[in-house]
């Protein structure tokens, strides 16, 4: 792809009012400098200028790093060229946190190692590019899971997962994105190179004396810490989805001063991530579901907190249009005769497997109900 005539036309880009670049020659300089393709064809431009989202922002180009080599050097042109980066996992991002006017850094093509796996301590190290279910998929081998679990599961990427702060229904069993990094591997757009993760108050004070760019970076940090803790430890709301905003909260002496966790969130606006080691749990070896009818969403939200009491690893709200629990078809609310009602709560819960157990239905307060025993790894409903 390198000069095609699509991207020889209009090379000088305007970004905003005052920032205009010569794309043409950033595109070779990239070319020139890393392994990854570069491409800033027209058709690439299109095909990233949006995710999942409603939005729509022409990148400058698009660039598939091999490797954190490669992403350092990226960003050491674009740098040269002031121009904005934008990293991107599988783009399936609801609110347009992939679209800008941006050379596009697509770690999803090969920057997506699973560099290790350590069972004892329940560990992996991987590359931001790998895909949720193929990490799950090669962890299930030690009974060992990640346990936030986006609906994207098959596609999205361990570094957008830690962009977003992801969760999943499985949020309950192993807490959010955030809950599950213990370091990164992170480099800033001037091209620093850092491992983060708990910092104790003596390596933060030694950090911040030895100075330099990371003790200038940790001393801001402190800083902003400092100021706003009061604020952060009474108005930050104590809800279990908190997944908005930056997590401020992680840099408090209580979190360990979790610079890891503190990034987990920022949407690619302070680093790009390197490498992550991340925490794994537990997979169930199986569970088992209980259907819950009920006549409206009212009445079924006013039993989610004595479902909670019984620890569900994911309750789970279903409308009529999307369980295929009416109309019989060999689910549950078919043969349950559960159909007539609108709205269903499917908590599930990890358990081991009973001898014969399978198919049952019980009664039970507010709604019809059944329950259903199933191997690990299948969908409940
Ligand atoms: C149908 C549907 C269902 C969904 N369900 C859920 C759900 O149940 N739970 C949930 O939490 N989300 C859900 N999402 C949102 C989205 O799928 C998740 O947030 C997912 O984890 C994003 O992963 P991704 O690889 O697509 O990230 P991307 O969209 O590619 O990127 C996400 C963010 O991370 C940043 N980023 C990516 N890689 C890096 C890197 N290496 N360094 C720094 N920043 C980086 C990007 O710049 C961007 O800001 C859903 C989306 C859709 C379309």
């Amino acid at each position: 792809m390198r000069g095609k005539a699509s991207e020889r036309l209009g090379t000088e880009r305007s970004l905003g009012n005052s920032l205009r670049l010569d794309s043409a020659r950033l595109a070779s300089d990239l070319r020139a400098r890393i392994r990854g393709e570069v491409r800033f064809d027209e058709g690439t431009r299109a095909l990233y200028s949006t995710d999942a989202s409603n939005y729509r922002q022409i990148p400058i180009g698009v660039v598939f790093p091999r490797d954190a080599e490669d992403v350092i050097g990226a960003v050491e042109v674009c740098r040269r060229f002031g121009a904005p980066i934008l990293s991107r996992g599988c783009g399936t991002s609801l609110a347009g946190q992939c679209c800008n006017v941006a050379v596009i850094l697509d770690m999803s093509r090969h920057v997506r190692e699973i560099v290790t796996v350590d069972p004892a301590t329940k560990r992996a190290r991987v590359q931001p590019g790998v895909v949720l279910d193929h990490l799950r998929d090669w962890t299930e081998r030690y009974h060992l899971t990640f346990a936030p679990d986006p609906s994207t599961h098959t596609h999205c990427t361990l570094g957008g997962m830690i962009g977003n702060n992801s969760c999943g229904v499985h949020s309950l069993m192993g807490g959010k994105t955030v809950d599950n990094i213990e370091e990164l591997e992170v480099l800033t757009y001037d091209g620093l190179w850092l491992r983060v993760g708990t910092t104790s108050e003596e390596q933060l004070e030694g950090m911040i004396r030895v100075g330099g760019r990371r003790g200038e970076i940790y001393g801001k940090l402190r800083a902003l810490r400092d100021r706003y803790a009061a604020l952060i430890r009474s108005r930050y709301p104590a809800i279990p989805r908190r997944v908005s905003g930056y997590n401020l909260d992680q840099l408090l002496p209580e979190n360990s001063c979790h610079v890891a966790r503190a990034l987990v969130g920022t949407e690619g606006t302070c680093v790009t991530v390197l490498e992550a080691t991340v925490r794994l749990v537990d997979s169930p070896p199986a569970r088992s579901l209980l259907v819950l009818a009920y006549p409206n969403i009212y009445e079924a939200a006013d039993h989610v907190p004595e479902i909670l009491a019984h620890k569900p690893d994911r309750p789970r709200r279903c409308r009529r249009r999307s369980g295929h629990l009416h109309k019989g078809r060999g689910h549950a609310g078919g043969r349950f005769g559960i159909a007539s009602r609108r709205r269903w709560l499917a908590p599930s819960r990890i358990r081991r497997p009973e001898p014969g157990g399978g198919q049952r239905s019980c009664s039970c307060p507010g709604g019809a109900a059944s329950s259903q025993l199933q191997p690990a790894g299948h969908e409940a409903v």
